[in-house]
């Protein structure tokens, strides 16, 4: 028979339980034992949910009380010596390494976390030394919870990173210069004696995950599969489990040789038919006589209904190739990246509620699909018929469908994407008009979000007070935080950004064509989750979305005030995509919406308004080559789009969080922005090289100091920290800023810290 699977389930709970555990045990309010009751209370629920979905195949280990990679740099013993020396308690070891340590005398830093792939998720990366050795824990966790699930009457495959992809993703600590996959030889026996444990355990196939394979490795990286997967799989069968090898978020067609000289004698390869469902064919050739297929087409990062009719198609090909035993039905990734369930949705209506599936309904649709081929569509009939029904709901839905924008997309020409003039004349009326000195300063948008703007945000929404008595409330905040500027004597100003809660769903609430869930949160990193807004249809702006708050601001200040708003692929990457229409019209769409706001915005009398795409390069596809060029190319366009509708004289921004663009400056230069603030104070300042480099003839404003700790930078600091950018800008380029937006920091640090960010640029206008 076909049978269903799942990678990975999400680990949060229903009500985003695992948070308020882990954080109430960091705030010392709920125990140890509390804490792990809960993690096992959970670790259950989830099996059963989806051994009651009707999934054949569940995993464990897939749970984590803070991060899945984090869990095997422990489980290895690859902690590194400033965290062992503490003799911290295992659990408090491990948050150590996750978050850092700051208690009873212990003061330790956390490890580095990064994006895990091209997704919103983040994982700590194993630090490794230069004499680094390995040692399997005793009672590893990989092992307590199979025998955890036994024990409740079910039987799970074990899920593990595989060492490849352990060591690829790593990195060597600060003295160290090792590079990570060297280290292979060591670990493997890690490996072995793991996999040695699980089959005494009783588990039959474990899956391990391999990802990396969906990169261009490096080829040390690529010779490391066949000795690290010659042993593994001599283990299959006898003293070991059978072994399935997973990839997601991508496809492996370029690492075919990989796969045909050091997996072919693995049980069986997960593949990711969702992103790369051409991929199938290809595939199933390169299979060995014997192998497994697992094919990925529940999709494990978004939270549309599954397409069953072609989902059915797509298994039955496979199926009449290799057979009904050699094919799995499987989710893409681990459903990780999806909220828990839809149940929990109060207030969607009906007609979108019906299109989506989240995590618990996800697992029924694996098992339904495995049913349909192994029974035959009949013994499924009405599930499929009511899918074929939603599907179709969707695709004619008004919802969906918005001629108007289809046609405003049709009528977009190549000109609309270019401003009037080039840069040189630009800024040569911007200068006549803004009249701003060198060296000018400014700040990313936000000031700090108070106690006070979320009570009145709060009482707002349980209507305790009017939408008059809010408007007026944000206008005082608006005036406060100009007069701060004032007396700061910054040059442009910002209006601070009291009115939004978050840079997306402020403007997702304000376009047709988004909807908005209350419980849909997905795991950021640690404790931390998101709640994307999703993109249910074509996107447009039925009014003006910042203009009211802007014109204020504006008519308060004495100097140019700086517009703030939030560019189309920062709206696409942090929202839930559309499927059904390629990304790159979804963000045309938003860039659309937001020129019209541009363009009001100028004519309020903003001059200077600023465009921020944050998610520019997380979106950049994971391999270069062609794939990666088409995306910027729209990704650019959208930029442009948004942006090119105003006069010369009005100047326009544009801000990243992130200073490390080397491999894909060309697109950051296309944008053709005016100015671009950047992330600097923690990165290299030789960084900016490229920008001379390129000869990039525009202004930028390289973060001088980091907004995310409360740590006030010294005058002095920051005028180290210029002259540092002066090596590689040209005086007149160089505009003095912030990292990023202040929101998360208090009155009394961004006050500092923006004084001596102001009198370091006096100081160097001066010398001038
Ligand atoms: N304008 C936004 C702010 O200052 C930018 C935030 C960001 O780049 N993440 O908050
Ligand atoms: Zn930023």
């Amino acid at each position: 028979m076909v049978q269903s699977s799942i990678l990975g389930f999400p680990r949060m709970g229903k009500l985003r339980d695992l948070k308020k555990a882990t954080e109430a045990y960091w705030g010392d309010k709920l125990s140890r034992e509390d804490l792990l009751a809960e993690g096992k209370r959970l670790r259950l629920e989830h099996w059963k949910i989806q051994k009651d979905a009707g999934v054949d195949i569940i995993p464990s280990n897939d749970f984590s009380y803070y991060d899945q990679v984090l869990d095997h740099i422990q489980m290895f013993g690859a902690v590194p010596e400033r965290y062992t020396t503490h003799k911290l308690d295992t659990l408090d070891e491990y948050f150590a390494m996750g978050r850092g340590h700051q208690k009873d005398g212990v003061d330790v830093q956390s490890l580095e976390m990064v994006k895990w792939f091209d997704s919103n998720y983040h994982y700590v990366k194993p630090t490794l030394q230069d004499n680094q050795t390995f040692k399997l824990m005793d009672d590893p966790k990989a092992v307590r919870h199979f025998i955890e699930a036994k024990e409740a009457g079910i039987t799970t495959r074990p899920v593990i990173l595989g060492p490849v992809s352990f060591l690829h993703l790593g990195k060597a600590d600060r003295k160290s210069n090792v590079d990570p996959i060297t280290l292979l030889e060591k670990l493997l026996p890690v490996y072995e004696q793991l996999l040695k444990e699980l089959k005494k355990a009783g588990a039959e196939t474990v899956q391990i995950d391999e990802p990396v394979l969906v990169f261009d490795l490096p080829s040390k990286t690529r010779n490391a599969f066949k000795p690290a997967y010659e042993k593994l799989s001599a283990l299959q069968g006898n003293e070991g489990p059978q072994l399935v090898l997973a990839t997601y978020f991508g496809d492996i067609v370029h690492n075919f040789d990989v796969v045909d000289a050091s997996l072919k004698n693995l049980y069986g390869l997960h593949v990711d038919l969702v992103r790369h469902p051409e991929q199938l064919g290809p595939v199933i050739e390169h299979l060995g006589p014997k192998q497994i297929l697992s094919a990925g087409i529940v999709d494990g990062r978004n939270i549309w209904k599954n397409n069953m009719k072609k989902s059915v198609e797509l298994i039955e090909t496979a199926v009449q190739k290799l057979g009904k035993e050699r094919v799995i039905v499987a989710t893409s990734s681990s459903l990780l990246h999806t909220p828990h369930t839809l149940e929990s949705e109060k207030n969607l209506d009906d007609e979108v509620r019906n299109w989506f599936a989240f995590a618990v309904e996800k697992a029924t649709e694996v098992a339904i699909l495995a049913k349909a081929v192994t029974e035959g569509p009949a013994s499924v009939r009405s599930e499929l018929e009511a899918n074929e029904k939603s599907q179709q709901a969707r695709a004619t839905s008004k919802r969906t469908n918005n001629p108007d924008v289809k046609k405003r997309q049709e009528s977009v020409t190549k000109q609309m994407h270019e401003r009037k003039s080039a840069f040189d004349s630009r800024y040569a009326q911007q200068k006549e008009h803004l009249k701003l000195p060198i060296f000018p300063t400014t700040t990313i948008g936000s000031f700090p979000q108070t106690k006070d703007i979320r009570v009145h945000r709060n009482k707002l929404s349980k209507g305790e007070i009017t939408p008059e008595e809010y408007e007026k409330f944000i206008e005082k905040e608006i005036r406060d935080n100009i007069a701060v500027q004032e007396e700061l004597d910054l040059d442009v100003y910002v209006h601070g950004e009291p009115e939004r809660n978050d840079m997306v769903q402020y403007f997702g609430e304000r376009m047709d064509g988004y909807v908005f869930t209350t419980h849909a949160w997905v795991q950021s990193y640690g404790s931390r989750c998101v709640r994307p807004p999703i993109v249910v249809g074509d996107v447009s702006r039925p009014k003006p979305m910042t203009v009211k708050e802007s014109k204020y601001a504006v008519s308060v200040s004495k100097k140019p005030m700086k517009g703030m708003l939030t560019g189309p692929i920062t709206c696409l990457r942090w929202s839930f995509p559309r499927d059904d229409v390629h990304q790159s019209v979804q963000a045309q769409q938003l860039a659309l919406a937001l020129r019209d706001e541009v363009v009001d915005l100028e004519e309020a009398g903003v001059l200077v308004i600023q465009v921020d795409e944050p998610a520019l390069r997380e979106g950049l596809p994971l391999r270069s080559g062609a794939e990666r060029e088409k995306y910027l190319d729209w990704a650019v366009d959208s930029f442009k789009l948004s942006t090119a509708g105003v006069k010369d004289s009005t100047q326009i921004h544009s801000h990243f969080c992130y200073s490390e663009f080397q491999d894909f400056f060309h697109a950051i230069a296309a944008l053709d922005a005016d100015v671009l603030s950047i992330e600097n104070s923690k990165s290299d300042a030789k960084l900016l090289k490229v920008f001379i480099d390129e000869s990039y003839p525009r202004h930028i404003g390289p973060g001088v100091y980091d907004i995310h700790s409360p740590r006030v930078p010294s005058e002095q600091e920051i005028k180290d920290r210029i002259e540092e950018m002066l090596q590689y800008l040209k005086p007149e380029q160089l505009w003095i800023n912030p990292d990023c937006g202040l929101k998360t920091r208090q009155w009394k640090e961004t006050k500092e810290a923006l004084s001596n960010m102001v009198n370091a640029a006096q100081y160097y206008r001066q010398k001038q």
